[in-house]
């Protein structure tokens, strides 16, 4: 979330996307990306991108030598950053809108035993949620690039998986998006004997977010780019050896079912807030053998007591 608004931070961003700011560059890079060998001969990358004027050519891909395309032995060729900016163009962010559904799911609604539904819409947001009882199980942004050579079903898979990885990242505190580092602390609109922890009654978008009503979440918040978001506090579960090895001897495979499936994620009735150390209790609410495990403000997982 923050707010980079130093003189040299914006100077040198707006420099970035001037170069990109012409028609011929991206034509470069897509060309590079698109050569068999990924690298191309002055005279052929000027044939691919069909530019009968040698003057300009050159001038254009001098502009992006060095940062975005290097000359080679073998010819140019997309650098580090070219390949991001190509990747950001396909993730279909900047110019596409995509719709999938509402398509119908396996797995029910934990309110009212009905179907789920998937859907993705122009907002970028992906939602599951049931058509019955509108309990929102789950909803993250997802890119439009991920709906592309996919069927529903497998835009549905995509979706659980990529959001999965964003979570996983950004719990270990790296930003999935920057790389920057990312604060995590667990936030709480829960006031429990006099405590009340983090500040997210104060944060509007809150209101908009579909696990609004657990009472304790874990709260990320990079330091480099605009990243900011809350996270289920059941999902640091799913990246713990030892806690996923006593889930799978509860006979719960996590890799085998959707995060919405998952109680200890999604079910607000899973997860407690304790004070004095402040900390999350999510228990596994679909099994026979009683399971809680505490999660501390270092999201550090260990079993509760007796366990
Ligand atoms: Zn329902
Ligand atoms: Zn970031």
């Amino acid at each position: 979330m923050s707010n980079r608004e130093e003189d040299g931070v914006v100077t040198d961003a707006e420099s970035a996307f001037k170069t990109l700011g012409h028609d011929l560059r991206l034509e470069i890079l897509l060309a590079l990306w698109e050569a068999p060998e990924f690298s191309l001969s002055f005279s052929d990358l000027r044939k691919a991108v069909n530019e009968r004027d040698s003057g300009s050519f050159t001038y254009h891909l001098s502009e992006l030598q060095d940062h975005f395309v290097a000359e080679t032995d073998s010819g140019y060729e997309l650098q580090y950053p070219g390949h991001r900016v190509l990747d950001a163009i396909q993730s279909g962010v900047f110019h596409e809108q995509a719709t999938v559904g509402p398509t119908e799911l396996d797995e029910t609604c934990r309110e009212c035993g009905s179907s789920l539904a998937f859907e993705y819409g122009t907002d970028f947001i992906a939602r599951v949620r049931c058509p019955d009882c509108g309990n929102r199980a789950l909803e993250w942004p997802f890119d439009p690039g991920g709906t592309a050579s996919r069927d529903p079903s497998a835009v549905v898979e995509a979706f659980d998986r990529r959001t999965r990885l964003v979570w996983s990242c950004a719990l270990d505190g790296v930003c999935p998006f920057c790389a920057g580092r990312v604060e995590r602390e667990l936030a709480s609109s829960v006031t429990d004997q006099g405590t009340c922890i983090g500040v997210i009654e104060q944060l509007e978008r809150y209101d908009e977010y579909f696990a609004r009503n657990h009472p304790v979440l874990v709260s990320v918040d990079c330091e480099h780019c605009s990243f900011y978001s809350f996270i289920p506090a059941g999902v640091v579960l799913l990246t713990r050896p030892a806690v996923t090895a006593r889930l799978h001897d509860a006979d719960i495979r996590i890799r085998d079912r959707p995060l919405w499936s998952l109680g200890f994620v999604v079910d607000e009735a899973a997860v407690s807030v304790q004070a004095d150390p402040v900390h999350a209790e999510v228990a596994i609410v679909d099994t026979d053998k009683p399971l809680t495990f505490v999660v501390d403000e270092t999201l550090t997982v260990t079993a509760s007591h007796g366990e």
